[in-house]
């Protein structure tokens, strides 16, 4: 899962203010197989079949940890020798597997292939499959495709595949079915969308539909006047395939945090012509509520310094997040890529000076970091123990994907992820943050 990454620009060690420091070597990320653990947990309708290798199924039943023993919706057709030296036709394969599945699973609604490293690199057309098979079970069941693979995408990535894919699909979509207002697209946890969803209602707004919802197997409509907003910053082929079916997109900031979900609403409500005044009185609770939430943490990360490692995309959010709203200073933004037109909103939040760095060079990344001596590093588990060994203060940064974050409710929670390490670290230290804020 180390590929060196497209961007093909020198890494620096001597940062110009706001500029970006493009990256290419090692790197420590999940490819995008990793996103079905959170996928096939929303998406109640769904099995997600990854074609690959055992690598792949050993991946996957790390990154899921215990949820691999409640029967998830997911598994690895796994491609023997035979498979790859070309002695067996792979359709057939799949398809006698697909059959045994669906049998042993009537409950699946939406089978979703899902591409790997081995799958792409002998040219197996998981989409071709898909179409083939949609011929077979829709529209009682829908058939999509999408890569996961190490080679074309990083850990949230595959998210945006499979959305992307999602509404791209059209073969179960009901003829008669009105379009939607506004699209919401990115995976939410339930809680999440259940209080998005009582927001849009107080605040009027109707005929929204939640990308993925919890249930996939009606397919999308989308008319001349959808628009699409993203709750999450990672999903730059998804928007791509909104816009290509005529859907417009609310530019926004993502949702995090008290400033971020007012800001997130307001463009919501702005775009549909919502009196400023309703939506004031519609969050001027969930706001203060937020607030106070947000105030008890306050004191662990004002002034911290932080530097935040690449990892799921939403990287620059945090980093706006944790400078607006708990007076943290970043050191650096890390992220595998930067979608610009989508976080400009973001990025502008920020400082000027912050250094911003897409794609990694790893070694290179971790003696900036080192040089930096920030309070709190966010990167993966890879690096974190390592780090703490050296005795630095560190937060695992996948966490951020699986947790619910979004939304007023969840400001505070966000604030305590991270400063649980640091609270953690004065525990066993004995030393007050205050003089853990000294120098
Ligand atoms: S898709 Fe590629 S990077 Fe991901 S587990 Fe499989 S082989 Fe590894």
């Amino acid at each position: 899962m180390n590929q060196p990454l497209p961007s093909a620009c020198a890494t620096t060690l001597s940062v110009t203010p706001s500029a970006t420091i493009r990256q290419r070597g090692q790197h420590e990320v999940f490819c995008g197989l990793t996103s079905i653990i959170w996928l096939h947990r929303k998406v109640q309708d769904a099995f997600f079949l990854v074609v690959g290798s055992r690598t792949c199924a050993h991946l996957m039943q790390s990154a899921a940890g215990v949820m691999i023993f409640s029967e998830p919706r997911f598994a690895t057709a796994i491609m023997e020798e035979r498979d790859l030296a070309g002695m067996a036709d792979m359709h057939d394969e799949l398809d006698q597997v697909v059959a045994r599945l669906l049998e042993r699973r009537p409950d699946i609604r939406m089978l979703v292939l899902v591409g790997s490293c081995p799958s792409e690199v002998i040219k197996f057309d998981l989409t071709r499959a898909a179409g083939r098979l949609n011929a077979h079970y829709a529209p009682r069941r829908r058939v999509i495709a999408y890569s996961g693979s190490g080679i074309e995408t990083t850990f949230t990535q595959g998210e945006d595949n499979f959305l992307a894919a999602l509404v791209a699909d059209q073969t179960t979509v009901p003829a008669a079915r009105s379009a939607a207002k506004l699209v919401v697209a990115g995976c939410l946890a339930d809680v999440v969308e259940d209080q998005f969803s009582r927001l849009f209602a107080a605040l009027g707004l109707q005929d929204i539909v939640f990308l993925p919802g919890r249930k996939a197997i009606d397919g999308l409509t989308i008319g001349p006047d959808t628009r699409y907003v993203l709750a999450q910053p990672y999903l730059g082929a998804t928007a791509t395939a909104l816009e290509a079916r005529g859907a417009q997109r609310i530019d926004a900031i993502s949702p995090l945090g008290g400033e971020g979900t007012t800001a997130w609403l307001g463009a919501i409500a702005h775009a549909f012509g919502v009196n400023p005044a309703r939506l004031e009185s519609v969050i001027a609770q969930p706001r203060k509520r937020a607030e106070q939430a947000m105030q008890h943490y306050r004191p662990w990360l004002d002034g911290k310094r932080i530097f935040l490692f690449p990892d799921s995309q939403l990287e620059p959010s945090l980093a706006r997040y944790l400078h607006q709203e708990l007076g943290a200073e970043i050191v650096e933004v890390g992220s595998p890529y930067l979608h610009r037109e989508h976080i400009a909103g973001e990025l502008a939040l920020l400082p000027p000076g912050v250094a911003i760095s897409e794609g990694q060079d790893v070694d290179v990344q971790i003696d900036r970091c080192r040089q930096a001596q920030p309070d709190l590093i966010v990167c993966g588990l890879g690096l974190a123990n390592p780090f703490e060994a050296e005795g630095r203060i560190t937060k695992w940064s996948i966490e951020f994907a699986f947790t619910p974050i979004q939304g007023f409710e969840q400001a505070g929670d966000l604030a305590e992820l991270f400063a649980r390490p640091l609270v953690r670290h004065r525990m066993l230290t004995g030393r007050s943050r205050h003089q853990e804020a000294a120098p």
